[in-house]
């Protein structure tokens, strides 16, 4: 590479780069179909996707462990982490992104929200996109409730969460991982209930996980025999609405 003049030639690319980036900024959110704000549960969707989302991490050994099963089998996944957590492990947080999986904030020290003031809510969601982002270098856009606790002052277009431009996600699939610790009661209760544009949730910190894992790995073979595709929560928020809608 010639070292004569770089900055003229610098210059006009990053000029270009950040125009492109603004466009696709601006076409993105226009093209939102969940905004800040809205709360989601499964989407609605012609082809047969699912997103697994794992919460309360990052949590070793059991982080590590679900990340090699999904690397094992090419698939990712979204994980809610707790703010606390990113800066008690960072080098998970890290590898969980490295390895091209969906990050979301599950706020800092997973309080319900609807049990505190808006302005300590408020805190809970910044406090955690916060750790977030200064660990990994993602800004979550989107929210998953502790304990899936909401009311009005957090969801919609005018609450704490759009504050923050985050899109609330609950699930549609209640794995009850917390409440077994049978990787076959896991495995059999969720797939019982699998659909297209499934949310399932799952929990790798919170406890001991060990079931998790396994009935992850079990899981990912039974749906992929099924002929079901993994996504990740950002990328099935933004697959073409059946219906037509936006
Ligand atoms: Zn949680």
């Amino acid at each position: 590479m010639s070292r004569g003049s770089p900055g003229r030639a610098v210059l006009p690319t990053t000029i270009v780069v950040v125009v492109a980036t603004l466009a696709a900024t601006i076409a993105a959110a226009a093209s939102r179909r969940y905004p800040a704000g809205a709360v989601v549960y499964r989407v609605p969707v012609a082809e047969r996707v699912v997103a697994l989302t794992f919460d309360d991490g990052p949590r070793p050994p059991f982080t590590d462990a679900i990340l090699d099963v999904l690397r094992d089998q090419g698939i990712v996944a979204t994980f809610f982490l707790v703010g606390e957590n990113v800066e008690r492990y960072p080098t998970l947080a890290r590898r969980i992104v490295r390895e091209g999986h969906a990050i979301g904030n599950h706020g800092w020290a997973h309080r319900a929200l609807d049990g505190l003031s808006t302005g300590a809510a408020r805190n809970e969601i910044a406090h955690g996109a916060r750790a977030i982002r200064q660990v990994t270098g993602v800004q979550p856009r989107i929210l998953r409730p502790p304990f899936g606790a909401l009311d009005a002052r957090i969801s919609g277009r005018n609450g704490v969460a759009a504050e923050h431009d985050q899109t609330l996600v609950m699930w549609s699939v209640e794995t009850r991982d917390w409440a077994t610790r049978s990787p076959r009661a896991v495995a059999v209760g969720t797939l019982r209930q699998v659909e297209p544009g499934a949310v399932i949730l799952l929990h790798d910190g919170g406890g001991n996980r060990e079931h998790v894992v396994t009935a992850t790995r079990w899981m990912v073979g039974h749906l992929a025999r099924q002929g079901y595709r993994f996504v990740t929560v950002p990328q099935l928020l933004n697959l073409p609405d059946p219906r037509g809608r936006r």
